[in-house]
């Protein structure tokens, strides 16, 4: 423990945002990262609980006491080695992770938590800036040769953790770029991909070959890549969205949010927006996003920036309290009224509200028709109202991975909600030398669970290849 008294005398303070209204003038990053003598003041604050809580809390258990103390002692170098040795892509999370770290410090009992997440990502850019992330190359290579398919944070975690320990990696992604949903889903000004393409250059050091535009189950056989491989990896993600079916579903201007961000990150990216298809855009529309998670926030963040006319979002479930019950929520993460940078960039939320129809003119969507619930998701008796919009973006979450092509020709045994089954442990499907990890297996979920499940997966997946395993879990 760095300052014994820290957290007494030092205040939180957290990385801040550029104003709206410059930040929404282009796609790039918008946190203002904190001084350096500042992180390590804030890393002071730490209090080395006997029990660390936030260790916990964070699903690859960072070892956040450690790497604080590091900081506090101006011992960047070594934070940066311990952080690594829990979590392959910190620079990922340090940006995006929502942090259940941080409800589950101590310090968040009277709402003010380590800036857990702001020291982590202080840790890791400044590894890069002094060019201490460097290549791991294995000494001895092991000749078995492992197949991965899906370049997301699962897959991209397992690919690392297996080269690093000398087997011959292959990763098949079935876009033309590596990187999932960090790639195609999560927009620029939350993560600029300038981010994956250098840790993708340190894994093709280390002995991960890409393999992209190749769709298992598509373009190459599930059978062949089984055939060819030692050991396969099924990292895929959650890939079949939510659908609303109702009257008007199919109207011109009602989209997935998956068919709509990802064409604003290639064009980020000064690639062909989209291969095929039309392109999706919010400018001078009235934008009515249904879905109040993660990728409903990124819809408006994106639609604000392409110079919507109004957005609005729209969830189900009622408007949560204020603030949590702490006696009964600490130290797990919970649920409590939060707004995001982009809602406040400006969208109006409404809550308790389900969308009964969609109206439109000439195949095109002109408006959707809405209805208060009550505590049953039920309409509630005269309570209809109608919304402007020109542009409907359906971010409802994601039920299950695809079932058509590769796993249904791999025949793997899937859970009870459609996802592909195998426990925490092996992380192995029904089927001989197939594994699975990351949102393909556990469903929907977030990128610090996906490099965990990825990590774990290499465990098993070495163990299964060489009888024995050095990588930890
Ligand atoms: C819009 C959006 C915003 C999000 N924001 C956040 C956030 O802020 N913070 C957070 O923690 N989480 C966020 N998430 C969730 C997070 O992105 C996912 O939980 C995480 O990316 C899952 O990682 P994964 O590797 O399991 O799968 P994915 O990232 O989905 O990657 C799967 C990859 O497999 C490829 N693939 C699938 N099938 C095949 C095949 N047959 N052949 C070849 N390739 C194939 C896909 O093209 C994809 O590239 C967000 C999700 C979305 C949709
Ligand atoms: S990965 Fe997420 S939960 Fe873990 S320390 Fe970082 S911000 Fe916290």
């Amino acid at each position: 423990m760095g300052k014994v008294t820290g957290f007494l005398e030092i205040d939180r303070q957290d990385r801040s945002y550029k104003p709206a209204g410059d930040r929404i003038r282009n796609h790039k990053e918008f946190v203002v990262p904190l001084e350096e003598r500042n992180v390590e003041q804030q890393a002071a604050r730490c209090m080395d609980c006997g029990i660390p809580f936030c260790h916990n809390g964070c699903p690859v258990n960072n070892q956040i006491p450690d790497w604080n103390d590091l900081v506090y002692n101006s011992d960047w170098e070594a934070a940066s080695i311990n952080l690594h040795s829990t979590n392959n892509f910190p620079e990922f999370t340090g940006r995006i992770c929502p942090a259940p770290c941080e409800a589950a410090c101590t310090l968040n009992i009277d709402d003010n938590p380590v800036t857990i997440k702001t020291i982590e990502c202080a840790i890791v850019d400044k590894a890069w800036e002094n060019g201490w992330i460097t290549p791991q190359i294995p000494e001895k290579k092991t000749g078995k040769k492992v197949a991965i398919v899906g370049s997301g944070p699962a897959g991209m975690a397992a690919a690392q953790q297996l080269a690093r320990v000398g087997h011959d990696v292959h990763v098949f992604e079935k876009n033309e770029v590596v990187g999932g949903l960090l790639r195609l889903g999560i927009p620029d000004f939350k993560m600029e991909k300038q981010i994956i393409d250098r840790r993708c250059e340190q894994m093709e050091a280390e002995g991960v070959t890409f393999h992209t535009g190749v769709h298992i189950g598509g373009d190459m056989p599930a059978k062949e890549l089984v055939d060819n491989h030692d050991a396969v990896i099924l990292t895929g993600g959650s890939e079949t969205p939510r659908d609303l079916p109702v009257e008007g579903r199919e109207l011109d201007g009602v989209h997935f949010a998956m068919n709509f961000l990802p064409q604003q990150n290639r064009r980020n990216a000064g690639r062909n927006w989209d291969g095929d298809g039309e392109p999706i855009l919010a400018s001078g529309k009235h934008v009515v996003v249904i879905g109040g998670g993660d990728t409903g926030s990124d819809c408006i963040g994106t639609s604000i920036r392409q110079g919507a006319l109004s957005v609005t979002q729209l969830e189900i479930m009622p408007e949560p309290p204020e603030k949590e019950d702490k006696a009964l929520s600490w130290p797990h993460w919970p649920l409590k009224m939060r707004t995001s940078s982009s809602q406040a960039e400006g969208a109006e939320r409404d809550f308790s509200v389900t969308t009964t129809s969609i109206g439109g003119a000439d195949g095109k969507v002109t408006h959707i028709n809405c209805a208060r619930v009550d505590e049953k998701f039920q309409p509630v008796a005269d309570s209809a109202f109608e919304l402007k919009a020109d542009l409907v973006l359906l971010a409802m979450g994601f039920v299950h991975p695809i079932a058509e092509g590769m796993l249904a020709e791999l025949d793997v045994e899937l859970d009870a909600r459609g996802n592909v089954k195998a426990d925490m442990q092996a992380y192995k499907t029904n089927r001989d030398k197939v594994f699975t990890a990351g949102d393909m297996r556990r469903g929907q979920s977030l990128v610090v669970w996906a490099i965990r499940e990825g990590r774990q997966a290499a465990h098993s997946v070495d163990k299964f290849l060489m009888g024995e395993t050095e990588l930890p879990r």
